[in-house]
């Protein structure tokens, strides 16, 4: 932690803040550890404190050992206002995304004397760099949506609907050391796959359908996410060149994906092999995204994404082709960035496997 307080120190000098707070459950772990739901932090250039309620105090105390961890008793506001006055804060950051417009109004009529600057991103830029401790974590993460995945193809088969699919997915990924699903399963088969986000149905998986499986593992507080399609039988052929085109585009991704492209070239890397397939009309979203602490975070890899792809930064490359009446392909891995490329986390094929009926 005392890396990444260092990290935001130098921000905070280079905005002229003499200290920053935040509300933001994300941030506010990221920044001091603390996994509680109650409670905020203050981060200056000398000082870093966590402000809780008689709750969490222990636990704080236990997960923050770099911040001084104090009891506002009930009344926020005023111990916030102690602490800046005793940190002589004159010109506080605060997330602007984060705090609601009554917090605001209160704050100004009781913080006199201090200037409230509202900022954005600040913290979720440093969160865009993974450090060690976070990558081994990740690396857990995603080892068992592997493994879940695995052991889902063994369950699949005609007659079974997508939601035992996505409950199978969940049980197995629980079981093996996952807090829970990072985010709602997608389980979206036949036609149904034409839905991006199709989340699991009550629809029974037929004989010649493809089965798309988006899921993730929610390990110590971060997010998996990969995205298989499988044939359940033979499939449709127009449905296999399309996987086919999908499998290329996403190969593509991840072969060319390096430190100082834009989210813009990056996402250009899926988009352009689909496109000349003849199928970009039926790739609406983006290629990927940032993940991390959130299922989704920054950088982006989008058509409006200037920002810049560095070492560090852990990132989605998810192409699909989507047809309405007919079905979907989607193949998505998570990849770091390293100096020269990437590596991709994600370890299960990517194939067309055609499960046995
Ligand atoms: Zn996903
Ligand atoms: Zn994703």
């Amino acid at each position: 932690m005392q890396k990444r307080l260092e990290r935001l120190r130098t921000e905070l000098k280079e905005q002229q803040l003499d200290a920053i707070i935040t509300y933001h459950a994300v941030n506010r772990r990221y920044i001091s550890g603390f996994t509680g739901s109650a409670g905020l932090v203050i981060v200056s250039q000398d000082h870093a404190v966590l402000l809780t309620d008689f709750r969490y105090i222990d636990q704080a105390q236990e997960e923050a050992p770099d911040f001084k961890v104090i009891n506002h008793h009930r009344d926020e506001k005023g111990a916030i206002l102690r602490q800046l006055q005793a940190m002589g804060v004159k010109r506080l950051g605060f997330e602007k995304q984060a705090v609601t417009f009554d917090v605001y109004e209160e704050w100004r009529s009781h913080f006199d004397g201090i200037e409230l600057v509202p900022t954005v991103g600040m913290i979720e830029r440093l969160r865009m760099i993974k450090d060690e401790s976070e990558l081994a974590v990740i690396r857990e993460a995603v080892r068992i949506a592997d493994e879940a995945f695995s052991h889902i193809l063994g369950y699949i088969k005609p007659g079974v609907r997508e939601r035992d699919v996505a409950l199978e997915l969940e049980y197995f990924m629980k079981k093996n050391g996952a807090e829970g699903a990072a985010f709602d399963i997608i389980v979206a088969s036949g036609e149904r796959g034409a839905l991006p986000h199709g989340r699991a149905s009550g629809k029974v998986i037929q004989a010649g359908e493809m089965v798309t499986m988006d899921f993730g593992a929610l390990y110590q507080g971060y997010a998996s996410d990969i995205t298989r399609t499988v044939a359940v039988g033979e499939p449709d052929p127009q449905m296999k060149k399309i996987y086919e085109i999908v499998q290329k585009a996403q190969q593509n991704g991840v072969a060319k994906i390096r430190a100082g492209m834009t989210g813009r070239e990056a996402d250009a890397l899926t988009r352009d092999v689909i496109a000349a397939a003849g199928y970009g009309e039926a790739f609406g979203h983006s290629t990927g995204h940032g993940l991390g602490l959130e299922v989704h975070e920054r950088p982006g890899l989008a058509m409006n994404s200037d920002m810049v792809l560095a070492p560090g930064m852990l990132v989605t490359v998810e192409p699909g082709i989507y047809i309405s009446g007919l079905g979907g392909v989607r193949i998505e891995d998570d990849v770091l960035i390293t100096e020269n490329g990437c590596e991709i986390l994600t370890r299960s094929t990517k194939e067309l496997l055609i499960l046995p009926i």
